[in-house]
């Protein structure tokens, strides 16, 4: 899912942000949500605080929700005004522009993150869980609570929301193939619960239009040995620590081709492990990983990002595509 933009288009946002002062809409904010919120907005704050890539600019304000009425209502009052707006988890899967993000980031995180079971039929039990959780969090529920399903999730940074959208997959499996329904919210803060036969889950995409946030999920799980499960995550984790870089990333780059040689292989017969511009490279040891090697920018990364597309593209005719979402830029991709 692309982020969700209202009032404005992404495009329009491409010039980013880079004032210190308070945004021109900021009065009209406070005065159309005195009523009935009183929660904190983060003005001017950095980006790169809430991305694993540790790049990006200011946001102009940020604001946490803390449950599916206070996002509907906001959602309401943003639209109203109608601000920029964009929402996203835990930012592990996103490089945000040097210049920063106008308007309002939504980030559901911890303060939105409950775990419910609503119901259990023989082994069977459904967990309801809210976007914000993440899933580190939900993978220890499971196995405290000996539940099998989501091992495979182990070791994937990122909240639920995320993985909902993203479509979150490891090992061959996805997180859509443990859902059973999704509640999904729109622009104007309206929402249903959509049973997963409703939805078009493909890989790392959930098939919602652009502007949907889903604000919890409700997972199938099947009661199973505690042990067992802890034995299999831990080893999962294991297998994730030797193949992925230590560096600041957002895990893999760009999506793999639908048919022939991973994204991975492709980078990697192309030559490029260990290729740099300015602080990014890639990675030696997993090359569909753009790191940060510490001071790089998103400058850098979008660098490093057209050079592969360029190199793999002439060596191979295959136009890889970003699996990480770009915020803040219109970026020319090849
Ligand atoms: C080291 C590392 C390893 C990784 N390994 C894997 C892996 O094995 N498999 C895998 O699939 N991914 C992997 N990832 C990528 C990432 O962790 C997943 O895509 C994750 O599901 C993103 O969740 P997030 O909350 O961080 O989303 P964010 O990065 O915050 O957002 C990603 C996108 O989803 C949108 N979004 C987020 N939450 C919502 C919501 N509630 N409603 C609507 N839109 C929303 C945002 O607008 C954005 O477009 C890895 C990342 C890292 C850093």
């Amino acid at each position: 899912m692309e982020s969700v933009v209202f009032g404005l288009d992404e495009s329009s946002m491409s010039e980013g942000y880079a004032s210190c002062a308070l945004p021109v809409w900021a009065a009209a904010f406070n005065d159309e949500m005195i009523d009935f919120w009183s929660g904190e907005v983060l003005w001017n704050h950095d980006m790169a605080n809430f991305t694993t890539y540790r790049v990006g600019g200011k946001a102009e304000a940020i604001i946490f929700p803390t449950g599916i009425n206070e996002l509907a209502q906001l959602l309401k009052g943003i639209k109203r005004l109608n601000i920029p707006c964009r929402l996203i988890g835990g930012g592990s899967n996103i490089l945000v522009a040097d210049e920063g993000l106008c308007g309002i980031t939504l980030i559901v995180g911890r303060r939105f993150a409950n775990i419910e079971v609503i119901k259990e039929v023989a082994d069977r039990v459904y967990v309801k869980v809210e976007a914000g959780c993440s899933l580190g969090r939900l993978v220890a529920w499971c196995i405290e609570q000996g539940l099998s399903g989501l091992e495979f999730a182990a070791g994937i940074p990122g909240t639920v929301g995320g993985a909902l959208v993203m479509n979150a997959g490891a090992w061959g499996s996805e997180i859509s193939q443990v859902l059973t329904s999704v509640t999904v919210m729109d622009e104007n803060g309206d929402y249903v619960v959509k049973d997963i036969d409703n939805f078009h889950y493909s890989y790392r995409s959930w098939g919602e239009p652009t502007g949907r946030i889903a604000v919890e999920g409700v997972f199938h799980l099947l009661r199973a040995d505690k042990v067992a499960i802890k034995k299999a995550c831990q080893q999962l984790v294991a297998n994730r620590k030797q193949c992925q870089p230590k560096e600041a990333s957002c895990g893999s780059f760009f999506k793999n081709p639908e048919h022939g040689k991973s994204a991975g292989q492709l980078i990697d017969e192309a030559g490029l492990k260990g290729a740099r511009f300015g602080g990014a490279m890639v990675s030696p040891l997993h090359a569909n990983f753009l790191v940060n090697t510490g001071d790089a920018s998103a400058h850098d990364l979008i660098g490093l990002m057209k050079l592969v597309q360029g190199e793999v593209k002439k060596k191979f005719g295959v136009l890889l595509v970003p699996e990480v979402k770009l915020l803040g830029f219109g970026v020319n991709t090849l």
